[in-house]
C-alpha cells in the first residue's frame, strides 16, 4: 500500500524530504517497515507537489519506480519549498499503473494523495459516484479508486466545503458504502494539511516551526508520534489539531 507525505515549514529541499532520511520515502518504495492490506514495495509510481515561492503547485509524476528516475533525483537536489506533498505508489490489483494514477492528485492549490484501497471498487462506489457530475466521472485522472476519491473531496470543495469536512465526509460515506476500506487521506492548500487514518498508519513530528505527516517516520528522531485510527489531523507548520473522525 502507498506512502505518502506532506510536509509544511521553513524551506526544505525534495531531497531533504524524499531522499537523505533513512527511512526516507524513496527507501519506503523498496523497503516499507509497515505495510498493510497486501503489497511489499511501493514500485507502480510516484509523485511530488511543491509551490514554488507559495505560488500555485508544480507537480512531477511518473507510472515507474522513484529509484528508477534520475530525474527526480536531480530535481529534488535544487528545488525547495515551504510545502510539499509526495507519494509512492503500490497499485491495489487491476488498478490502471500509469502516471495520471500516481499522487498527487490536483486543481487549483490543492492536492491529494490517497493510502489505501476501496474494497468492492468500482460496484460500491456507484451510489457515490452519481453524486457527480458525469464530466467529472468523464475525467478523472485514471481508473482508479484514489483518482475517484480525489473526484469526490474536490466536489465539495468546490462546493465550499472546508477542507477538514470534505475529507471526514468523503471517509465517512466511503466506509459507509464499502465497508473495511483504507482510507488515510492527504489534502493541503500549501498553508494547511488534512488527513486521515482508516486502516492505515500515519505519523506525525511538529516541531513548533513544522510539521511532517507521514505514512512512516521517515527517521529515528523521538518527537514522531502516531496517529490513532479513525482520527483527522488538521495541521499548519505551527499548530496541530487532532480529533476522532466520529466528531466531524
Ligand atoms: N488503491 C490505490 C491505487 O491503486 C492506492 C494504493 C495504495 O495505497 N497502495 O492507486
Amino acid at each position: 500500500m502507498c506512502r505518502h507525505l506532506v510536509y509544511l515549514g521553513p524551506p526544505a529541499t525534495l531531497r531533504e524530504l524524499l531522499f537523505d532520511p533513512p527511512y526516507s520515502l524513496l527507501r519506503q518504495s523498496w523497503a516499507p517497515r509497515d505495510m498493510r492490506g497486501g503489497g511489499t514495495i511501493n514500485a507502480d509510481g510516484f509523485g511530488v507537489g511543491w509551490y514554488p515561492d507559495g505560488g500555485p503547485p508544480v507537480r512531477y509524476r511518473r507510472a515507474q519506480p522513484i529509484w528508477s528516475d534520475p530525474t527526480i533525483a536531480e530535481l529534488a537536489a535544487v528545488t525547495s519549498a515551504t510545502a510539499v506533498l509526495a507519494a509512492v505508489r503500490s497499485a491495489t490489483v487491476g488498478m490502471a499503473v500509469v502516471d495520471g494514477a500516481a499522487a498527487p492528485f490536483a486543481e487549483g492549490r490543492w492536492l491529494f494523495s490517497h493510502n489505501g484501497v476501496v474494497r468492492g471498487w468500482p460496484d460500491s462506489m456507484v451510489p457515490l459516484a452519481a453524486e457527480l457530475p458525469v464530466r467529472d466521472l468523464l475525467t478523472l485522472d485514471a481508473a482508479t479508486d484514489s483518482a475517484l476519491l480525489w473526484a469526490l473531496v474536490r466536489h465539495r470543495l468546490r462546493a465550499g466545503v472546508a477542507a477538514a469536512r470534505a475529507v471526514a465526509e468523503t471517509v465517512t460515506s466511503v466506509a459507509a458504502a464499502a465497508p473495511g476500506s483504507r482510507l488515510n487521506l492527504l489534502l493541503t492548500d500549501g498553508r494547511t494539511a488534512v488527513a486521515s487514518t482508516t486502516g492505515h498508519a500515519l505519523s506525525l513530528r511538529a516541531t513548533g516551526t513544522s510539521v511532517l505527516l507521514a505514512s512512516e517516520p521517515h527517521d529515528d528522531d523521538p518527537g514522531w508520534r502516531e496517529v490513532p485510527d479513525g482520527h483527522l489531523v488538521q495541521a499548519t507548520a505551527t499548530v496541530v489539531r487532532q480529533w476522532p473522525l466520529v466528531e466531524s
